[in-house]
């Protein structure tokens, strides 16, 4: 890693550009960052008749990490299947970049426990983890359609499963929940071979294997037991959104995405929420909380992740509530009170 870390910072579209303004105002604050900022997603479209360039995305796999706001908005919502798409960016990053995990920590803040549709006594002290396999499974597998009927096909290679399974150990503090569906789906069965043999190369962790039925139920009874919850793309995708609604507002959740070595994507997990765009009403923790990730899985610096999710903690404990959380501050407002707090 070079001295000075090498950020590709991609705005994009919506509220993306605002929540990413105050992003750079904090990395002045925290250290001294070279920031090189590119376009992606409709806001490439509109400058270059693609979502990602070749360009950006070299830049993106040359820097030190990635932090992205969003993509997206009506106006590149076309009739036209053949025109481009924001989304396109983003998939095209992912697999231009080989992210295939994507991290989401859940770990409600104590002023904001009333923010939940769970009793606070019950998510007190929930600090978990899901990684998500990202490019394997259904959603990459053989579909189609014949005589009448439709298919999608799920498959996972040993290796694919390897590579996720040691993610979530390297992460895990105490233990690694691994849901799949081994009583009934092949893949599953392979999943929770694979999964235990990792295992025994990490012995600092406990293991405990559930059917996705059962984690669904358990993630809200119990949120507070898990620490890392491992599981491929579809699971992933449904029980993560699951996981984060614990939290009260998708304004508050970051996520990133890593790969076998190369840069990681940070980002928030919210759209770019074209309804308030322009209005000062976004929410910019979550990227603030996008930002802490990068600083922590991407470069290497803890303390200064931990500092940010403390200033963030602080604030809200002083009061401050976005629209989205039933207050009224702005996104300078919100950005201003956590930077005090730093
Ligand atoms: P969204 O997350 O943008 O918005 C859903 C709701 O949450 C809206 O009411 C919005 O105002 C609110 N919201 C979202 N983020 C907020 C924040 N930081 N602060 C306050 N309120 C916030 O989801 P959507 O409306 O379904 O999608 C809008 C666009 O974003 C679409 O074009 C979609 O494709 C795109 N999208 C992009 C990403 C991404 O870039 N990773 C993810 C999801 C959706």
């Amino acid at each position: 890693m070079t001295a000075r870390p090498r950020i590709v910072a991609l705005p994009g579209d919506g509220i993306g550009p605002e929540i990413a303004g105050a992003a750079r105002e904090l990395l002045d604050r925290i250290g001294d960052f070279e920031v090189d900022e590119r376009l992606v997603g409709g806001a490439s479209i509109d400058a270059h008749g693609t979502a990602l360039t070749p360009e950006v995305l070299e830049a993106c796999r040359a820097a030190d990490a990635v932090l992205l706001g969003a993509v997206g908005g009506p106006k590149w919502d076309a009739t036209d299947p053949g025109a481009p798409r924001p989304e396109q960016g983003l998939l095209g990053l992912r697999k231009g970049m080989e992210l295939f995990a994507n991290l989401r920590p859940v770990r409600p803040s104590p002023a904001l426990l009333d923010a939940s549709p769970l009793r606070p006594e019950r998510i007190e002290g929930t600090d978990l983890l899901v990684v998500r396999e990202l490019t394997g499974g259904i959603y990459f597998g053989d579909r189609g359609r014949r005589d009448g009927a439709a298919f999608d096909t799920c498959v996972y290679s040993t290796a694919e499963i390897e590579r996720i399974a040691d993610v979530a150990f390297r992460f895990a503090r105490s233990k690694v929940t691994s849901v799949d569906k081994a009583n009934i789906l092949e893949t599953s069965r392979l999943w929770r071979e694979v999964v235990t043999r990792v295992s025994t190369a990490h012995r600092g962790a406990a293991l405990e294997h559930l059917l996705v039925d059962n984690a669904a139920m358990q993630l809200v009874s119990r949120p507070s037991d898990f620490d890392v919850i491992l599981t491929e793309n579809m699971f992933g995708d449904i029980l993560s959104d699951e996981a984060a609604m614990l939290t009260g507002s998708i304004g508050m959740l970051p996520s990133a995405s890593v790969g076998a070595g190369g840069p990681g994507l940070f980002e928030p997990v919210h759209g770019s929420a074209p309804d308030i765009a322009g209005t000062g009403k976004a929410n910019p923790l979550a990227m603030f909380g996008s930002v802490a990730m990068m600083l922590r899985y991407g470069l290497g610096r803890e303390p200064d992740a931990a500092r940010i999710e403390s200033a963030i903690d602080r604030a809200l404990q002083g009061g401050l509530r976005t629209p989205d959380l039933g207050g009224s501050a702005t996104t300078e407002d919100a950005a201003g009170a956590v930077l005090e707090h730093l």
